[in-house]
């Protein structure tokens, strides 16, 4: 195997290069050897891995600090002086043979997740947590959306020292413990020999600075806890239970990591007419036993207002009637709707007078329908006209 070049070397910056000219130099070597501008160029093709291999490194606070401290051999697997370092089990992108589009697509569409960034990373940016908050809103607000104003405590940026923990003005300087690597390498003596393990460095937790003097509103964290009020959509349609993920909301990530995630969980009051069954709503509604027996037009409540419904005649007590896009919206596609299902209700009148008494005894050939053969044999006798 031919001899590794230095991954600074490769491209062209010192040691001392910032997160942004590592880029930087990326961009402009990845430009220079992309295939698209050598085609059939093998060397290019050669010097291409090599850059993307570089700068998977150089790109990585863990893989950048290991190896600036072991060189290559902190990526061979077993690799000398790397005791405690299982981690690197060589690259995750399984030997550089990716696709150059993809790694140039990811790349100038800004992001680079293409490059297997680990998630356990100690001393490396960290993500803040998530933050969860649940709220309420009413029936019709989960039927037709809204925006809820909500306050959150989150640990978030010091504004006072902007995150850096250091006092304005007085800035940080390089850890002499850990030359700025965020990680130290201690090797102690045991009954099998020297032993090297590497660990977050005492000095300056991993952070590869130390403060000079700490900020005086954070006591040199970097952060605070924040009162927020944040303003939050729900849209048309969501059920009771469901969690809205806010990006960006939660709280302040570690040594420049991203914020995490605002998680609102939407619980829906009850109603005290409507029931609501996924996409339908369900309600009762009464009709007299007249309208049973006659028909009627009524008018009956919706969601969206009120709307008329033909009952029947001669319609039997539970019967169910639905109107049709009245329901719920669907969460996804907010024009397509469920429907309003009403179970009619006969309310049988419990306080009669003297005078419907009879009449409804005549009705069904009770004792003042003097003839025999009470009601429907008079219905008879008169439809053959006798
Ligand atoms: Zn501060
Ligand atoms: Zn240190």
């Amino acid at each position: 195997m031919a001899e590794k070049r230095d991954y600074y070397e490769v491209l062209g910056i010192d040691k001392n290069a910032s997160e942004n000219d590592i880029k930087r130099a990326y961009r402009k070597m990845a430009k220079k050897y992309h295939p698209d501008n050598n085609p059939g160029d093998k060397k290019a093709e050669e010097m291409m891995k090599e850059v993307n291999e570089a700068y998977e490194v150089l790109s990585d606070p863990e893989k950048k600090s290991a190896y600036d401290q072991f060189g290559h051999a902190a990526f061979e697997q077993g690799g000398a002086g790397a005791g405690g370092f299982g981690g690197f089990g060589g690259f995750g992108s399984g030997g550089m043979e990716f696709d150059m589009g993809d790694i140039f697509g990811s790349m100038f569409g800004g992001g680079f997740s293409g490059f297997g960034g680990g998630s356990s990373r100690k001393n490396g940016p960290q993500r803040g947590s998530d933050v969860s908050v649940n709220i309420q809103i009413s029936f019709e607000e989960a039927i037709f959306g809204c925006k809820k104003e909500i306050q959150i405590n989150v640990t978030d940026k010091c504004d006072t020292c902007g995150g850096s923990g250091a006092k304005p003005g007085t800035g940080t300087e390089t850890c002499h413990k850990c030359n700025g690597t965020g990680q130290e390498r201690v090797v102690q003596n045991s009954i099998f020999g020297q032993m090297a393990t590497i660990r977050t460095c005492s000095a300056c937790h991993g952070t590869g600075k130390i403060i000079k003097e700490p900020c005086q509103s954070c006591h040199g964290t970097g952060k605070v806890r924040k009162s927020k009020k944040i303003e939050v959509n729900i849209p048309k349609g969501i059920d009771n239970g469901q969690t809205i993920r806010i990006a960006g909301m939660g709280e302040t990530g570690t040594n420049g990591g991203s914020y995490g995630d605002l998680m609102v969980t939407v619980y829906i009051r009850p109603d005290s007419f409507f029931v609501r069954k996924g996409m339908d709503i369900y309600c009762d509604v009464p009709i007299t036993f007249v309208q049973a027996i006659l028909g009627d037009e009524i008018t009956v409540r919706t969601i969206d207002g009120e709307q008329k419904l033909t009952i029947k005649p001669g319609t039997q007590p539970n019967t169910v009637a639905t109107i049709r896009g009245v329901g719920v919206p669907n969460l996804r596609n907010p024009n397509q709707r469920g429907n309003q299902v009403m179970t009619l209700k006969v309310k049988i009148p419990t306080d009669i007078t003297a005078k419907q008494k009879e009449l409804l005894k005549s009705f069904y050939g009770g004792e003042s329908e003097e003839k025999k053969g009470g009601f429907w044999e008079k219905v008879k006798k008169d439809f053959k006209g006798e």
